[in-house]
């Protein structure tokens, strides 16, 4: 069970409850017309955009893997966009996920990788924890040799607001096994993230 495992025991219309609040708190009424079903929409929304605590991306993982013959060069996929939200704000964080790992016996479907990007982009979460999350997921699923995860993203937190830098992000990434240790893998990894 990981940290965040939890039965949901907040009813829908508790979480509606505390959308009005916030709505007050705003500085707006929550009765005038346009925001009558604002609470509503809110909660439902949340369902969808925190929808990466109902799953277990090495599932994805585990499930589809694939025996490969022979093919020993990195699988890369490039500009996977996500969107995730900060844990200290609750702000969106709008980026992008480069991932890649070096196989030994196990491919997995692209759509996978993309899939466990989402995962655990659809939680409170900080970068530096999702980018690891997402390479060490890949790691003990399909034993690569080698894996690297590399994450470019801006905070809302910090281009609306705060210390109000738009256009800043923050590059975060997690190299693993022959992508962290081979010079000679990390830098093609490196240079088809860049490329
Ligand atoms: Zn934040």
């Amino acid at each position: 069970m990981t940290d965040h495992a939890h039965k949901p025991t907040v009813s829908q219309a508790e979480a509606e409850a505390a959308v009005r609040t916030l709505i007050q708190w705003a500085g707006d009424n929550p009765d005038r017309e346009g925001l009558v079903e604002t609470p509503k929409r809110v909660a439902k929304s949340y369902r969808e955009l925190f929808q990466g605590y109902e799953v277990e991306p090495r599932e994805y993982l585990e499930k589809t893997f694939q025996e490969v013959g022979g093919y020993d060069e990195l699988v890369v996929l490039k500009n996977i966009r996500f969107v995730s939200f900060c844990e200290h704000h609750m702000l969106p964080v709008v980026g992008v996920a480069h991932v890649g790992y070096l196989p030994t016996d196990r491919v997995v479907g692209i759509s996978k990788l993309a899939r466990v990007v989402r995962g655990f982009a659809r939680r409170l979460q900080i970068q530096e924890k999702m980018t690891s999350d997402i390479a060490h997921a890949i790691q003990d699923v399909l034993r690569p040799l080698g894996v690297g995860v590399v994450i470019e993203a801006e905070h809302s937190c910090m281009t609306m607001r705060g210390v109000d830098v738009p256009g800043a992000s923050l590059s975060t990434s997690c190299l693993l096994g022959s992508v962290r240790e081979d010079p000679r893998t990390r830098e093609e990894f490196l240079r088809l993230v860049r490329g």
